[in-house]
């Protein structure tokens, strides 16, 4: 028998790897990536080369994508004076407001949603929000006086939706609405429908964490995304073979901040008006619209385990990292495939 390090082995091992790094580079030279700033992070567009689609035209259909992205964040963005959002915000009561049909329909899904999940997604969060977000600017805790006053306006009960006059009102006075948890998601389902009317076939779209996959990456792999460990920003704990579908990843990663010692999650349970406690850590959802899934990962970053259970219920898969002593683990839910692979349940800090 040859021993391993023969000659005949090393020659075969070089050729393996050569033929590997060249099939790796040629992957990339025929993949156009693009990223930009928006909506308050980094989105990235990735069109891998086919026969029939050059460099020129996986170009401008990702520069589409991006101005769809742009729209979508006028519309909907809380930051814009002018947006569509912003005028529903100013709302008094009694008044009521013509809005598209775009706007009626996610809002009314974002509603359903909240039904569906008991509460805790929910777009009315909005003056809580703000009262977070004056807490970080000032460095002082909002008074328990202040998040009643702001939970009083909290519930997607106040939004009154009317079909037929294409309509939005508020039944109370400061109710306000934040679509900050579903944008980046609908913003992301808008960019491949745009990339998909242009006559592409596989791409991957990811707003910040909100990922979706069509097609596959080639003719032999689908896509593979590679979910990040918590606190190691160089680690990946999981990872998927996703083609059609979205995934999409909420937690204290980054958008979190620290006040008088502690850390405060920028997810906030509309039903006690704080942020989530550091239980949950981070919570993936895969699903076939990125607007769900992202829905989906918001609310489960607010319920927990208790949350899977919509999950199973749902047309989704999901995993939580929550934490366990001085480590963190990982749970599951859903229609758990095999293209689902978890290299670490347990995690440490
Ligand atoms: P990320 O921005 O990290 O992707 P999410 O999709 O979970 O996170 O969205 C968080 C944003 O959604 C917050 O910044 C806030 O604007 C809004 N939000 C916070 N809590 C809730 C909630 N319980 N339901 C709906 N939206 C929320
Ligand atoms: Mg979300």
């Amino acid at each position: 028998m040859k021993s391993a390090k023969s000659p005949l082995f090393l020659i075969l091992a070089t050729v393996i790897a050569a033929a590997c790094l060249i099939y790796a580079l040629r992957q990339r030279e025929n993949m156009v990536e693009e990223s930009r700033l928006a909506m308050g992070t980094i989105v990235q567009i990735k069109v891998p080369l086919r026969p029939g689609l050059d460099k020129k035209a996986a170009d401008y259909a990702i520069d589409r994508a991006f101005d769809e992205i742009d729209r979508v964040e006028k519309v909907f963005s809380v930051y814009r004076q002018d947006s569509e959002i912003s005028r529903i915000n100013g709302l008094k009561l009694g008044e009521e407001m013509k809005i598209t049909t775009e706007t009626f329909s996610l809002i009314e899904r974002s509603v359903e949603y909240t039904k569906k999940t008991s509460g805790a997604f929910d777009i009315t969060v909005y003056p809580l929000v703000r009262l977070w977000q004056d807490a970080r600017m000032s460095g002082r805790l909002p008074a328990v006086s202040e998040i009643k006053k702001a939970l009083e306006k909290v519930g997607a009960a106040n939004i009154i939706l009317d079909k037929t006059k294409m309509t939005i009102s508020f039944a109370k006075d400061g109710v306000a609405i934040d679509l900050g948890g579903v944008a980046k998601g609908y913003a992301t389902d808008r960019a491949i429908k745009v990339l998909q009317e242009i006559g592409i076939r596989d791409a991957i779209v990811n707003s910040g964490g909100d990922i979706y996959c069509l097609g596959a990456r080639s003719k032999f792999r689908p896509w593979r995304v590679g979910i990040r460990h918590p606190r190691k920003s160089s680690e990946v704990f999981m990872e998927l073979d996703v083609m059609d579908e979205a995934v999409v990843t909420s937690g204290d990663y980054e958008k979190y901040f620290t006040l008088e010692g502690r850390r405060y999650s920028h997810i906030i349970d509309p039903r006690t008006g704080y942020p989530v406690g550091d239980y949950i850590i981070s919570a993936t959802v895969v699903s076939e619209d990125t607007v769900r899934a992202d829905m989906l990962a918001t609310a489960l970053c607010v319920l927990g385990r208790e949350g899977l259970k919509i999950v199973d219920s749902e047309k989704a898969m999901a995993a939580i990292v929550v934490k366990d002593g001085d480590k963190m683990k990982v749970e599951m839910a859903g229609n758990v495939r095999g293209s689902f692979r978890v290299y670490q349940k347990k995690l440490s800090q």
